[in-house]
């Protein structure tokens, strides 16, 4: 495109917006604007629901009663089942609730309120700053914003955000508390932290003490294909890196077995797990051990997850190449944008053409296809470049995806033609 002449690109503009107007008389409505499974995917967990019956036994292991309160940290199985996933000790979990975005919410408010390791609470203090890797998870952003804390964005490079921001920032500033990190699959460019990158974290020396590094290990079993990313093991290297107090490390099944009814978890080290105690003690008689020990049991040896999962990337992984393929074929010839393949996670991330990304989501909203708002991936709400876009292939059946993923490309390349006019008209 960028080779045409002003009469060429009007032509191309004309034709496209005559496919456009094909697809709008359709009246389509599709939403790809979420990260959620599709009901094929839930369906794979129903024997979850008829693993206990009225004759169950509902002790577990230790002999705890899951039907009765007590047991703060999670039943000792469950434990078993997060630190698996997580990659860390079963001692360094506690299970807490069906939703790690509110443990991260939680974790947050209690820097807040009481402070950490006797630092004064982020409440006190005139300013509070944090780290957002950018593109990152909007709900992320939307915590740190909602609490009233400076959001710094961070580049990401192709194997984790630029560390050496990341490390010159941390030591210069001491009203920098905490950084949002998904190391595997992020959200949402798919992006695996690299082992440099990993230690890099663990060795930061924050000029705040009570700095905390949010390691949101939401993906770290959901890959699409038979290659499994591994990434090290963060508690560890810190621990390694005598910086045991520096992170919490968060996971769920919500993409496991039923988003927002599944079981999820934060793993820390013993210091920061007795300070979380004693609020948690206050807070809770207890989470939903019934969930857990369901849970538990349907996931009982360690290959049940990956056998599992393999059951998602079997209904996933042609969603996403169906998307990919859609944009190779309309988008790579006319040099419309880049986009990532990812090896796991949820999401395709679309670089359109510098200050088209608002213009593409109107323009398949206006043809019944809702996107991820753009701006969403970054705090604030604001694309410094206007544009990155968030696709999220899971929920549609295929044969919907695949409009909208013919209509998103007829979107792009309107929005690069019209670009492209304006810019030659100037
Ligand atoms: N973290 C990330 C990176 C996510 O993408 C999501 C879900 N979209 C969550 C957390 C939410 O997890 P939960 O359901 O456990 O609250």
């Amino acid at each position: 495109y960028s080779e045409m002449s002003l009469q060429e690109l009007e032509a191309e503009k004309e034709q496209l917006f005559s496919q456009y107007k094909d697809w709008q008389r359709k009246g389509l409505k599709l939403d790809m604007s979420r990260g959620k499974p599709s009901t094929e995917q839930l369906n794979l967990s129903m024997p979850l629901l008829d693993i206990l019956d009225g004759k169950s036994l509902m002790k577990c292991m230790n002999g705890v009663e899951t039907r009765n309160y007590g047991q703060l940290e999670g039943i000792v199985e469950a434990q078993h089942l997060m630190a698996e996933i997580m990659d860390c000790q079963p001692e360094q979990v506690i299970v807490g609730g069906n939703s790690s975005l509110n443990l991260m919410f939680d974790a947050v408010a209690r820097g807040y309120m009481f402070g950490f390791g006797g630092c004064t609470p982020w409440c006190k203090l005139e300013r509070v700053r944090w780290l957002c890797p950018v593109p990152g998870y909007d709900r992320h952003f939307a915590i740190t914003q909602h609490f009233g804390f400076d959001m710094i964005n961070v580049p990401m490079n192709e194997d984790g955000p630029d560390m050496d921001v990341v490390e010159g920032l941390v030591a210069a500033d001491d009203s920098i508390k905490g950084i949002w990190c998904v190391p595997k699959y992020s959200n949402p460019q798919g992006i695996v932290y690299s082992d440099e990158v990993v230690r890099r974290m663990a060795n930061l020396k924050p000029a705040a003490k009570d700095f905390r590094v949010f390691w949101d290990n939401a993906y770290a079993v959901h890959h699409l294909y038979k290659e499994k990313k591994k990434i090290l093991n963060i508690l560890h290297e810190c621990e390694e890196a005598d910086n045991p107090d520096l992170v919490f490390e968060f996971a769920s099944t919500s993409k496991i077995t039923f988003a927002g009814a599944g079981i999820a978890a934060i793993a820390c080290n013993h210091r920061n797990r007795e300070e979380l105690k004693k609020t948690l003690t206050v807070q809770t008689i207890g989470f939903d051990k019934v969930n857990m020990i369901r849970h538990a049991r349907y996931f009982a040896d360690v290959e049940s997850v990956d056998k599992h999962m393999e059951k998602h990337a079997k209904i996933l992984r042609p969603k996403f190449e169906l998307v990919i393929k859609t944009m190779e074929r309309d988008l790579a010839e006319p040099e419309c944008g880049s986009w990532i393949s990812p090896k796991g996670g949820y999401f395709i991330t679309f670089e359109a053409p510098k200050g088209t990304a608002t213009r593409i989501v109107d323009l398949a909203k206006e043809a019944g296809v809702v996107l991820t708002p753009a701006g969403a991936p970054f705090p604030y709400h604001m694309d410094p470049n206007d544009s990155i876009i968030r696709f999220a292939p899971s929920l549609p059946p295929i044969e919907e995806l695949e409009q909208a993923a013919d209509v998103f490309t007829v979107c792009a390349r309107i929005a690069y033609v019209e670009k492209l006019i304006n810019m030659k008209a100037v």
